[in-house]
């Protein structure tokens, strides 16, 4: 078994439903992994895409990661477990040679090709990406797990906000999300508050809002904000200050009763440790949002999971970030508290099918083989057109 083919494209995303409104320019890049394996006598080809937030990693992936992949035999590739595909063993060869720290974004390029390459073996296994990643970390996993979701999105838009947050608030709503998050920081605080009373009124009561501020305080800001915040019946307060300031995010913690969200954009297990260490987090309320694309693929995110679970933390306290099916998968498998859905932003990767509806708030990934990527027509054309 031979990845014979990898291909990859950067493509533009934006953060908001009307992608005529400016996204400031994001990106992500968008890979295919070609292997040797027929299906019905067409060659298996797994999908993966780099999550949001990062930008597009043509370079490292073009450079490092795939020539490694497309070098990697047989014998790098086959699961001892059932002969597939197996992503953990070629993430050892997508590693060759790498020194430990100095994560960059490294990571980012790693985790797209480890997205498609989990796509690629679950196909070859003829399952849905759930049923295989459970199988392959000896865990069951039901029919159709329903896994807990809450839509993402409120970014700030640049003329007639309330409005329009109102509006996209309704729309969640009207697609069955019991739970959302949105966006603050950067602003007055006054005009963050206007914006979580602009959503509390739309949903239902206490706990079924969030808020992120997406690393924008400091630690001249991040108290004062956090008790102008402490008066709403929130549900988590995420990425409060900047990722590595874990002075702050101590200080926070100790004042800030409701829960607190923090690990997005920390990529390694190292780091969550230095998280767990100094940030000031409860175990008994806080939530861990890393995103499972950005921790170097599977193989870091299970270790990241692993690790912070020998440490106390329990499995319901990983929502992690990302807002895609892959995630979604990925709750599924390991028995997390929930997963984020991008609904309206980051079209055509962010969201569901659509196919399922939601019910008291949880969804459950398709039964399409692999990611079920496929399912999604606008994406669908995305990834083939790699293939042109
Ligand atoms: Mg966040």
């Amino acid at each position: 078994m031979r990845v014979v083919e990898a291909r990859e494209r950067s493509v533009p995303i934006s953060r908001y439903a009307d992608p005529g409104l400016l996204g400031g320019g994001l990106t992500t890049s968008v890979v295919a992994v070609v292997t040797d394996v027929l299906r019905e006598r067409r060659p298996v080809v797994g999908y993966g895409f780099g999550s949001f937030g990062r930008f597009a990693q043509g370079g490292l992936i073009r450079e490092r990661f795939a020539p490694r992949l497309l070098e990697a035999d047989d014998e790098m590739l086959v699961s001892a477990a059932d002969g597939g595909l197996d992503p953990f063993r070629a993430w050892d060869a997508m590693m060759a040679g790498e020194k430990p720290g100095g994560h960059g974004e490294r990571c980012v390029a790693v985790g797209t090709l480890d997205m498609a390459l989990w796509d690629a073996a679950a196909k070859i296994a003829g399952l849905p990406l759930y049923k295989l990643l459970a199988a392959r970390l000896g865990r069951t996993a039901g029919a159709a797990p329903r896994v807990p979701v809450y839509a993402c999105g409120g970014y700030r838009y640049p003329r007639d906000d309330w409005r329009r947050l109102a509006a996209e608030i309704s729309r969640f709503a009207e697609l069955g999300y019991t739970r959302a998050k949105i966006k603050v920081g950067g602003v007055a605080p006054a005009a963050d508050c206007r914006r979580i009373e602009t959503a509390l009124r739309l949903l239902p009561g206490d706990g079924a809002l969030a808020i992120d501020a997406m690393n924008s305080f400091g630690p001249d800001t991040a108290l004062g904000a956090a008790e102008a915040f402490s008066t709403y019946p929130l549900w988590w307060f995420e990425d409060i200050c900047d990722p590595l300031d874990f002075g702050t995010l101590a200080s926070v913690a100790s004042v800030y009763q409701r829960p607190i969200a923090a690990g997005e954009a920390l990529f390694s297990a190292q780091e969550a440790t230095l998280l767990d260490l100094h940030g000031g987090l409860r175990r008994d309320r806080d939530i861990l949002v890393f995103d499972p694309v950005h921790c170097y693929g599977l193989r870091g995110y299970c270790q990241i999971v692993e690790r912070l679970e020998n440490a106390g933390w329990q499995r319901a306290a990983f929502w992690p970030h990302g807002g895609h099916l892959f995630c979604l998968h990925v709750v599924a498998a390991l028995g997390l508290g929930g997963a984020e859905v991008n609904p309206l932003c980051f079209q055509p990767f962010g969201g569901l099918t659509g196919a399922e509806p939601l019910a008291n708030g949880c969804a459950a990934p398709p039964d399409a083989l692999g990611i079920g990527f496929e399912e999604k027509p606008e994406l669908d054309r995305v990834f083939a057109s790699l293939l042109e």
